[in-house]
């Protein structure tokens, strides 16, 4: 185990390490399974961290209901710093006796609560959030372990109260909001007969191409060009997306699903909170990604919240987890993490002994990461000798900003 920042850039060349693609070898897959002192070494298996085994053994619980398009419910509401969209996990840890009985009194029948989030000045809390499932819970030592599951987004209702029931519980009413079916911007002007052939419908970009000469017939009664109209097909934004998203992971990582795959740009790509923001209240995975697809051809640093020195660049970025490169986690003191894992980092000192206690990935030992320069704290580097990649950085969301350098040509 090393605590030094040497062993950092030792993964070797044209090394594929869970579904990063370095940029200078973006074919080569071999795996070297042995470190430098030669001893063997196992890959790490990224559904540990998704399982947050160093909450313990806990409890399944079941009974979610899904909650239908526009309705409007009452439930209790946590705000943290993190943002959730649907289908990612967030772990908790709760210490508090008053707040762990009045959120298991608010969620003992609904099974469910809302995640709320800052608004991008982080003053106030945003009017759009995520209603979470509870799927495994466990009381232990006065302390509440649970894992919540992200499900549905939802809106709170203007005007009504945001009631404080203890600290940072809440009680809110929101409206649910589902996805609307994924169809054409043209779909409505085809021919009832030409629609069994579902030509306008497709979400196969292959597809979509082999129906070009029919959808141009269709389009010269428009005024536009047709390239204008196919820019707002999902199949084409899914493409180019999917496209400019393998320069940086391996493309079995990414989903082919729209919908999918805009929750998880966001929770995978390095964007600024307001960016975030932004992508969370578009109602349509359409204009999600349209969004998305803007920001992927902005060019990016990591760099330190508190003095701006370069920390990473958006290259180094790399999945440890199933859920991607970026997941949360939670400390002993509930406070969640939202961290970022990257293969190689600078401008950093590191801060006292390893420690395996509470590791978020299991085999590894962690060391507090501060800046060089203004000695704020980043997050940690994780080390092991048992494990391939045997050194990386978990990142803390809390302590790097997002640096746009290149706005990018917008093309859309
Ligand atoms: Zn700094």
């Amino acid at each position: 185990m090393s605590d030094s920042d040497d062993n950092a850039n030792n993964l070797p060349d044209g090394q594929i390490e869970n579904g990063h693609v370095p940029a200078d070898s973006r074919s080569d897959r071999a795996r070297d399974r042995r470190s430098e002192n030669g001893q063997e070494c196992d890959q790490f298996d990224i559904d540990l961290p998704t399982s947050h085994r160093y909450l313990g053994k806990l409890d399944n619980v079941t009974g979610y209901a899904f909650y239908d398009d526009g309705e409007i419910t009452t439930l209790a509401a946590i705000q943290t710093n993190t943002l959730v969209f649907p289908g990612f996990t967030l772990p908790l840890v709760l210490n508090n006796d008053l707040e762990i009985n009045m959120l298991q009194r608010h969620t003992q029948k609904k099974n469910a609560f809302v995640l709320l989030t800052p608004n991008k000045n982080f003053k106030g809390i945003f009017p759009f959030g995520v209603i979470m499932e509870i799927f495994e819970t466990h009381l232990r030592n006065d302390v509440l372990y649970l894992k919540a599951r992200s499900r549905q987004r939802c809106r709170l209702i203007p005007g009504k109260e945001i009631k404080t029931l203890i600290g940072e519980l809440y009680q809110v009413t929101v409206k649910v909001m589902l996805e609307p079916p994924i169809t054409s911007p043209i779909y409505n002007t085809q021919l009832n007969s030409l629609k069994i052939h579902r030509m306008y419908k497709c979400t196969e970009y292959r597809e979509f191409c082999k129906c070009r000469k029919y959808r141009q017939y269709h389009l010269s009664q428009y005024p536009l060009a047709g390239w204008v109209y196919d820019k707002h097909e999902m199949c084409f934004l899914l493409d180019q997306l999917i496209r400019g998203l393998s320069s940086y992971y391996l493309i079995e990582f990414v989903p082919d699903d729209p919908v999918q795959l805009s929750y998880w740009f966001v929770q995978n790509f390095q964007l600024r909170h307001e960016e975030r923001l932004k992508i969370m209240v578009l109602g349509t995975a359409v204009e999600r990604l349209r969004l998305e697809l803007k920001y992927l051809n902005m060019k990016r640093l990591i760099c330190c919240a508190n003095c701006d020195a370069e920390i990473a660049q958006q290259n180094d970025v790399f999945p440890m987890s199933k859920d991607g490169v970026q997941s949360n986690y939670c400390n002993p003191g509930g406070y969640v993490y939202e961290t970022v894992t990257v293969s190689e980092a600078t401008n950093f000192n590191l801060v006292g002994p390893p420690s395996a206690q509470f590791s978020w990935f299991p085999g590894y030992s962690w060391t507090i990461m501060q800046c060089k320069m203004c000695s704020s704290h980043l997050g940690w580097k994780f080390s092991s000798v048992s494990l391939k990649p045997d050194s990386f950085y978990g990142l803390a969301k809390s302590g790097f900003d997002v640096k746009i350098v290149d706005e990018g040509s917008d093309n859309l």
